[in-house]
């Protein structure tokens, strides 16, 4: 049988590539496993030779310390790979097939799964609603930053490619599909971007790009990108963008120059937790900037979509409140302006059919806008290091050297 390497959590600021056990089609105890889910048999699963697996800024979060995943926790949960067993449950997904994996983890059985609300599973996450593969408090399903992995319920889970060949074409683009590009674009669908829109986008970072490129295939008119890192505000104008240098002072201003006028009609969240201030305040952070400046430059009765993640435990929050994750929010604004607000993790099987056809007919060019970067895997760590600094880059790890 074939062994298995995976990148795994070693403490704040490190991860290292580790061997760990092939997978089985079972969930055994490791680090992070709820000990409900230990022993929890899955013979709707299949095992995956993983081709591509990205590195997220979820995983940052916790890669900085600023969660409480536990030493020795195999990341990854953004995978693509092709099938090499499936479970004797597994009816509709065969071997050989090539397949994008949702990072929400989802049963297809639960209130919420029929209701296509993938991110709240009640099945697979003994702690709380939602699950996701290699992440802190998800239940403890294995990482896919390795060779191997497992996928329960496949048959639900499973986006497969009609077209091996064709597939491996686009590869880098399809990579995208297992969550920031379906996560970008609900940031937009659930901001209430239109043809015409006018759109803000807080984050230059993946998510940010991939809800920008998602506003221009929506029809937006006008995509402003927010950041204070120049690189990646540079990547955002390579396709069309309007750009924010947020270290220059709050975005409205800048807003205003662009479009004459100093609100937009969708505002997007693609930060999260770890915000820096504005202006002067760039250099520190401040958790409830984002939502406060969306707040005050969405116009009345536009809507907020907030892929940003924010967590409800920080052991590096810069005060009490931000440590049990409370923020000083300005709802009052939103109240008055008749705000809606979309938070949560995107329920990827909602969009990621429809954006890999348009991968597939050329619509968009998705890994182009996110700078996908192909590394092995044992760059991984330098890749987390990189992204970490701020490169302007998505890195997708290529485990088997399939994509060079
Ligand atoms: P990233 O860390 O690469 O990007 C975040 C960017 O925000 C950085 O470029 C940073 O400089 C910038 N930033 C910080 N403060 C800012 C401010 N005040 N205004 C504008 N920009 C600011 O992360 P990413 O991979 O792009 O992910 C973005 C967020 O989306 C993360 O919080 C991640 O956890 C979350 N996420 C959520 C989902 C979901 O399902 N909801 C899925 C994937 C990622
Ligand atoms: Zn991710
Ligand atoms: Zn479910």
């Amino acid at each position: 049988m074939a062994g298995n390497r995976a990148v795994v959590y070693v403490k704040p600021g490190e991860v290292e590539v580790h061997r760990i056990a092939y997978p089985k089609l079972e969930l055994r105890d490791g680090p992070g496993v709820h000990p409900a889910n230990v022993g929890r048999r899955c013979g709707h699963g299949v095992i995956l030779k993983v081709v591509a697996t990205n590195i997220c800024g979820s995983d940052q979060h916790m890669v900085r310390g600023r969660t409480t995943a536990p030493q020795g926790l195999v990341l990854g949960h953004e995978i693509l790979g092709e099938v090499v067993e499936t479970g004797p449950d597994v009816e509709f997904i065969g071997v050989g097939d090539l397949c994008s994996v949702p990072f929400n983890i989802a049963c297809g059985r639960c209130r919420n799964c029929k209701e296509g609300r993938t991110g709240i599973c009640l099945h697979v996450n003994p702690d709380r609603p939602g699950s996701a593969y290699g992440y802190v408090d998800m239940g403890g399903w294995v990482g896919g930053q390795a060779e191997y992995v497992m996928v329960p319920y496949a048959d639900f889970n499973l986006l497969r490619f009609p077209d091996r060949a064709q597939a491996m074409e686009k590869i880098r683009d399809l990579a995208m599909l297992s969550d920031i590009f379906p996560t970008g674009f609900h940031g937009a669908v659930s901001a209430g971007v239109r043809p015409g829109s006018t759109v803000y986008v807080a984050g230059a970072g993946p998510v940010g790009l991939a809800a920008a490129a998602g506003a221009h295939l929506l029809g937006a008119a006008v995509v402003i990108v927010g950041d204070l890192n120049a690189g990646r505000l540079e990547q955002a104008r390579r396709f069309g963008c309007e750009t924010v240098d947020v270290t220059k002072g709050e975005p409205k201003e800048q807003i205003e120059q662009i479009l004459g006028v100093p609100e937009v009609d969708a505002g997007i969240d693609a930060v999260g937790f770890e915000a820096r201030g504005h202006g002067s305040g760039a250099g520190t952070e401040a958790p409830a900037t984002v939502l406060n400046s969306l707040m005050e430059i969405t116009a009345a009765g536009g809507a907020l979509g907030i892929p940003g993640l924010y967590v409800t435990g920080d052991p590096g929050g810069v005060d009490e409140a931000a440590k049990i994750g409370a923020l000083s929010l300005s709802l009052g604004t939103g109240w008055a302006k008749s705000l809606s607000f979309t938070t949560g993790q995107c329920p990827v099987m909602k969009y990621n059919h429809g954006l890999m056809k348009a991968i597939l007919h050329d619509r968009v060019h998705i890994a182009d806008a996110v700078g996908a970067t192909v590394i092995g895997l044992d760059e991984a760590p330098d890749g987390y290091r990189e992204f970490d600094g701020g490169a302007a880059r998505k890195y997708v790890i290529d485990p088997h050297g399939l994509l060079h």
